[in-house]
């Protein structure tokens, strides 16, 4: 059996039918980039996340960047963000000539919440927490501090649409929720896709305006803005699978209990999420000191799997300016060295996880 680390194809399958239906209707509607889909898109997703607003826009990496860019953060803040992430949460900030300041992360694999104070200086300007594989950091900590030091609190929930923390869902905390909808997160677009939640209604009102080229009136630019428009047949499509979304979760779930139950091997960690947590399962990440060892095992058995991520942004070529060393962050790099996404998808069969479980299992 040949496993993939990942089978968008299925997701796609799933539901089919609602798909072709909406992509028509908006190829023939004759409006494709701000009209009534992503008007109701983000109607919908901000009722979903319990959030008063929702700003559709065209990445989750232009969410980060513009969060910071509304909030007024630029050149000589600093920004308090965990180290093991995807390397765009950073540039969310290094994009605003804002500067990172990393914090290691805890055994959940989210930012370690006791290690932020330690950070704050008089330039902080704000906490980006990131909600990695969907395992929810916990908040209430977190909210505590950034509400005792007057610092902005953004949310990366570019993996974690739908999961909570002490029954709220992540990207309600804070000041603004950033969200990707690149075909492989838990809620994928066909094509590139963003969103923000935020509850001031006057920070929507600046997210639309950055969106448009800084213009709330046609022809008249308040700010030197962007284009990053969430567009209408992504929205529509996006709009078929929000509707799914708590089903799309649940089956996520259901595969990361049958991981959990059925794997047994002392060579491997388990992932575990935090407490009053629930996470959505983006990815299933164990970690295993052998882990060079176990890829060419599974690769025999013709299983895929992905390393999320390699390099951590501080050693990445990328920031060589930001002078980090081998050795700075130690509990970031360790992990960089041994976690290991096992293949997670909508579609995925019980035949399909029982083979990885028992390859798995066999491992010594
Ligand atoms: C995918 C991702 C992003 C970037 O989203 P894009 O839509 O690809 O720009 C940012 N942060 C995290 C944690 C991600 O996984």
């Amino acid at each position: 059996m040949k496993i993939m680390p990942n089978r968008m194809d299925r997701g796609f399958y799933q539901y089919q039918e609602e798909f072709e239906e909406k992509a028509l209707e908006v190829l023939r509607s004759g409006w494709y980039v701000l009209g009534k889909e992503v008007s109701a898109f983000e109607e919908e997703f901000a009722a979903y996340t319990g959030a008063p607003y929702c700003v559709g826009l065209a990445s989750g990496l232009d969410a980060l960047w513009l969060a910071f860019r509304v909030l007024g953060v630029g050149p000589g803040d600093e920004v308090i963000v965990q180290a093991n992430t995807y390397i765009a949460s950073v540039m969310g900030i290094t994009i605003n000539g804002a500067t990172p300041i990393f914090v290691e992360p805890d055994e959940h694999f989210g930012i370690d919440a006791g290690k932020i104070e330690e950070k704050i200086t008089s330039r902080t300007k704000a906490v980006l927490v990131v909600h990695l594989y969907g395992m929810p950091c916990g908040m209430k900590r977190i909210t505590d501090l950034c509400r005792k030091h007057h610092l902005y609190l953004v949310e990366d929930c570019a993996q974690s649409h739908g999961a909570c923390c002490d029954g709220q869902m992540t990207g309600t905390f804070g000041d603004v929720g950033c969200f990707s909808f690149y075909p492989s997160k838990n809620l994928g677009a066909f094509g590139d896709g963003g969103a923000v939640v935020v509850r001031d209604e006057a920070l929507a009102r600046d997210f639309r305006m950055y969106r448009n080229y800084g213009s709330e009136k046609r022809y008249y630019n308040k700010v030197v803005g962007a284009n990053s428009r969430l567009d209408e047949l992504q929205a529509g499509l996006l709009r078929v699978r929000l509707r799914h979304l708590p089903e799309i979760t649940k089956e996520r779930a259901d595969i990361a209990e049958a991981y959990a139950k059925g794997l047994d091997n002392l060579l491997i960690k388990l992932p575990k999420l935090a407490n009053h947590t629930t996470g959505v399962w983006h990815q299933y990440v164990i970690r295993c000191e052998e882990r060079a060892r176990l890829i060419a095992y599974l690769d025999e058995r013709e299983i895929g799997t992905i390393i999320h991520y390699p390099i951590p942004p501080h050693l990445s070529e990328a920031y060589a300016s930001l002078g980090y060393h081998k050795g700075d962050l130690p509990v970031t790099e360790h992990l960089a060295d041994t976690v290991l996404s096992l293949p997670v998808y909508n579609g995925m069969t019980r035949e399909e996880q029982d083979y990885v479980i028992a390859a798995i299992n066999a491992f010594q």
